[in-house]
């Protein structure tokens, strides 16, 4: 890691959570990502129980909601996101299907075999992927789906740089075949694996951040760890830009056997 930036988990989660608070999306993705990543599960009906984990705001909660039946609960650790989460269902009149509830997502509020869905976009980093896949999979029942996003290497190897800043942000992050095996070992059967494409990371992830950047740094003028933190994020979407030919999220989904 270059000393010149702190690590991401030096920062105060209350300091994160009201940035991220300010922008429609908190991790990369698109609309047409999770349709293209819903089009793979074909269990769903009216009664279905759909659980999306580290929802956000739910911007993607909002599009499963308009492209399949069912209840989704949207879990986050964070209240400002289930706040905006419960408004964004209202307004768009999904608040008698798509609820919120802040809770973590090492102690789900689940029972075993309940759900036909566990959805996750750019989230289950904060648990580690394998161990949120084992101890996700119980609350599924036998053939329901598991669809989550997840930082991915798409080569071998690569440059020391771009290894060196992933092993501190998130060791786990992997290939996609080993993933696939992951996913395999712990008891689902692979369905897909799809690359998000780049306009996920660029045009509706760091784009909107160059704004919220700015509003961040006024609203919270003169604070040092504010001004490291947007150092700190500033340097993610360089080192995007420079190596995005090695890394991205990838999507998987499988189905539990
Ligand atoms: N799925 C959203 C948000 C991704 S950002 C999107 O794609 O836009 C990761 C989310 O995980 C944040 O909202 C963060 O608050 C949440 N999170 C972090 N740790 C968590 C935990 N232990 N339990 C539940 N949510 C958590």
């Amino acid at each position: 890691m270059n000393d010149e930036y702190k690590s991401i988990h030096k920062f105060d989660l209350e300091l994160i959570g009201q940035y991220f608070a300010s922008l429609k999306r908190q991790g990369p993705g698109s609309p047409e990502v999770t349709i293209k990543a819903l089009s793979f599960i074909d269990n769903l009906n009216d009664k279905s129980l759909v659980a999306d984990i580290g929802c956000g705001s739910g911007g993607q909660t909002m599009i499963l909601a308009q492209h399949a039946p069912g209840n989704i609960t949207g879990i986050d650790i964070f209240p400002a996101f289930i706040d905006l989460f419960n408004q964004n269902a209202e307004q768009l009149d999904l608040q008698d299907r798509v609820k919120g509830i802040v809770k973590s997502m090492d102690d789900l509020p689940f029972k075993d075999g309940q759900l036909d869905l566990i959805w996750s976009e750019g989230a289950i980093y904060n648990i580690g992927f394998e161990r949120g896949l084992n101890e996700w999979r119980k609350f599924l029942k036998t053939g329901g789906y598991l669809a989550v996003s997840e930082g991915t290497w798409f080569t071998e190897e690569r440059p020391a740089e771009i290894e060196a800043f992933w092993m501190d942000a998130y060791p786990e992050i992997d290939t996609v075949s080993n993933k696939v095996a992951q996913m395999q070992k712990s008891g689902y059967m692979p369905v897909a694996a799809f690359i998000l494409p780049e306009n996920c990371w660029t045009a509706n992830y760091f784009a909107p951040k160059v704004e919220a950047d700015e509003v961040f740094l006024k609203q919270n003028a003169g604070n040092k760890n504010a001004e490291e933190f947007i150092a700190n994020q500033r340097h993610e979407a360089q080192l995007y830009q420079k190596y995005k030919d090695y890394y991205g999220y990838a999507f998987y989904i499988g189905k539990k056997i």
